[in-house]
């Protein structure tokens, strides 16, 4: 079957994220953009991660556990898991290395915690756009330790990617790099290229995303379709 995925987005518990955006919306508008399966990345935490797993059990969409981490270049890279234990236990250890800037809701907006039932549990304190003192080639090592996918997001962009920071892609152990648009800023050679959504509220689920064929959705069938380099890329802006 052709499986479509979409590996990048954020709930209400990024700042930037619409407060609308809780895990089962996200699941629900994963289902409902016709995805069989949907990535949560928050930025720097993964505490949203245990209601995701719940909603998308819910909803009937495969979940990728993830996290978007700010890289002491200031760079954004995904790391996707397979299951969320793993993605929580990385996001402890990757809240924990950010600076402690005090958060501010008025000025940033929100950084909800919910549980399963979609009751906010708590805030954090930490405003969770900091860099972490993380780099990237330690995350990247970090993220395969764990079994997770170390892919440097959205590549192409202007802000917070490692073109925009470093100017050139630093030689390492990535499972694949995302691009959004078809410019050639930046090459990744050797590199399997994904697109996502970066979705921060509902109507933006599955703008872009990635198709592959395999027998069922799944993370192992997602790492193999990357690996081999068979994903068509959709919705890449021109
Ligand atoms: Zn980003
Ligand atoms: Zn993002």
């Amino acid at each position: 079957m052709r499986i479509k995925a979409d590996l990048h987005a954020h709930s209400c518990l990024s700042p930037c994220g619409d407060l609308r955006m809780s895990p089962l919306a996200l699941a629900r508008a994963a289902s409902e953009a016709g995805l069989q399966m949907i990535a949560l990345t928050d930025h720097n935490t993964a505490l949203n991660i245990p209601a995701f797993a719940h909603a998308c059990e819910r909803v009937g969409v495969y979940p990728v556990f993830g996290v978007e981490v700010t890289s002491s270049e200031e760079a954004h890279v995904l790391a996707l898991f397979a299951d969320p234990a793993t993605a929580v236990d990385f996001g402890t250890t990757v809240y924990a290395s950010l600076p402690d800037v005090a958060f501010d809701p008025e000025s940033y907006g929100d950084q909800v915690v919910v549980d399963e039932e979609e009751m906010i549990v708590s805030e954090l304190s930490k405003y969770l756009i900091g860099a972490s003192s993380l780099s990237m080639a330690e995350l990247g090592a970090m993220i395969h330790r764990a079994g997770g996918l170390y892919i440097p997001a959205h590549i192409d962009r202007a802000s917070f990617s490692v073109w925009s920071q470093l100017g050139f892609l630093p030689p390492d152990r990535y499972d694949a790099v995302e691009i959004v648009g078809r410019s050639d800023r930046i090459a990744f050679d050797g590199f399997t290229a994904i697109t996502s959504s970066d979705a921060h509220e509902p109507e933006q689920v599955a703008q872009r995303y990635i198709s592959f064929d395999a027998e069922r959705a799944g993370f192992e069938e997602l790492h193999e379709a990357i690996r081999a380099g068979r994903v068509e890329l959709h919705g890449l802006t021109e």
